[in-house]
């Protein structure tokens, strides 16, 4: 039985990564400080014989007993108002924690997995992006604290591969949003679903026509572990393709749950990125991976799920 360690298993994507590979046949080691993650995504785990959850912050010196097969990095703050709120964490964990995780996995001979973003790409020039593409980041910019962490966190993975010859795999994540997501996480997907469910005001910032382009979470984890088991080094990007305004997934998501919410105009954040798209070329070829859950079918889900946590 392979064992991983998950840190972030307590969050959204790490929670979806430890349940499916539990059902893979995984053991599994959760690490989580709940800075951000919440015990009840992992809840359903909790009794598994396979899973066993340590509370932690990776920041600090992580130590695991016994053999290490898989060392998945999933731990950071990852919505725009965290980075404003947890500034320094959010640098820690994607530096310090990247460092420790990257040392656990040399210890026990085990394969690195990174969680890396779109965000490397800052406000792209380029468009769609290629993992070739470099980024136009602002280092000193409210977003800098995850951007420049991620990429730190980019950069010693690969020093570590090079340098020590870890088996190291960089996923950039793309906009993703399912069930588990933060009820006040701040991203569009949640805000607008829990705006529309309260029949409250549609928050759309700026003028609405900047692009996303939005994943389910279960063809994320797809890619993920399809990265995983490869024997690509190279980061690799994983998102949907399917771009579009920020002002049409909130109509959408406002016709879905039939509210009577209207949109409103809010002031668009600091360095908002106008244009977002994963060029997944790499995924496709390298890793036979793309997205199979259309959005309407990927809202569905995640309006149920918000549904039921209002109602709680
Ligand atoms: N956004 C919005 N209203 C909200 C939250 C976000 O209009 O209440 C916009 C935000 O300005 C950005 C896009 O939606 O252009 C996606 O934002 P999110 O916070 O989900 O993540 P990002 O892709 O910016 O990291």
């Amino acid at each position: 039985m392979p064992r991983t360690v998950v840190t972030g298993a307590a969050g959204f994507i790490g929670s979806h990564l430890a349940e499916t590979l539990l059902a893979r046949g995984h053991a599994v080691v959760g690490i989580d400080n709940l800075l951000t993650g919440d015990l009840a995504n992992i809840a359903h785990l909790r009794g598994h014989p396979a899973f066993v959850f340590v509370k932690h912050d990776v920041t600090n010196y992580v130590h695991v007993e016994g053999p290490v097969d898989y060392v998945l990095h999933w731990a950071s703050p990852a919505s725009p108002i965290d980075y404003l709120e947890l500034p320094i964490p959010t640098l820690k964990v994607g530096a310090l924690g990247t460092h420790n995780a990257l040392g656990l996995a040399k210890a026990k001979g085990a394969r690195f997995v990174i969680a890396s973003t779109s965000e490397v790409y800052g406000d792209p020039l380029e468009h769609p992006q290629k993992e070739t593409y470099w980024g136009n980041v602002n280092p000193i910019g409210p977003r800098g604290v995850y951007d420049e962490a991620k990429r730190f966190a980019e950069a010693i993975t690969v020093a570590y591969h090079r340098y020590h010859g870890l088996d190291t795999k960089i996923v950039r994540i793309f906009n993703t949003y399912g069930p588990r997501m933060r009820v006040n996480d701040g991203r569009a997907v949640p805000t607008f679903i829990s705006q529309a469910l309260r029949d409250e005001d549609v928050t759309v910032f700026g003028s609405g026509r900047q692009t996303r382009s939005f994943c389910y979470v279960t063809d994320l984890v797809d890619g993920i572990l399809r990265l995983m088991d490869s024997d690509v080094n190279d980061p690799v990007n994983i998102g949907n393709p399917h771009e579009m305004t920020i002002t049409a997934i909130a109509e959408t998501i406002i016709r879905m749950t039939g509210s009577s919410s209207r949109l409103v105009t809010r002031p668009l954040p600091t360095d908002d990125p106008k244009v977002r798209q994963p060029d997944i070329t790499r995924a496709r070829t390298l890793l036979g991976w793309e997205p199979k859950v259309g959005l309407e079918d990927g809202l569905r889900e995640t309006i149920a799920y918000f549904r039921r946590k209002l109602q709680a």
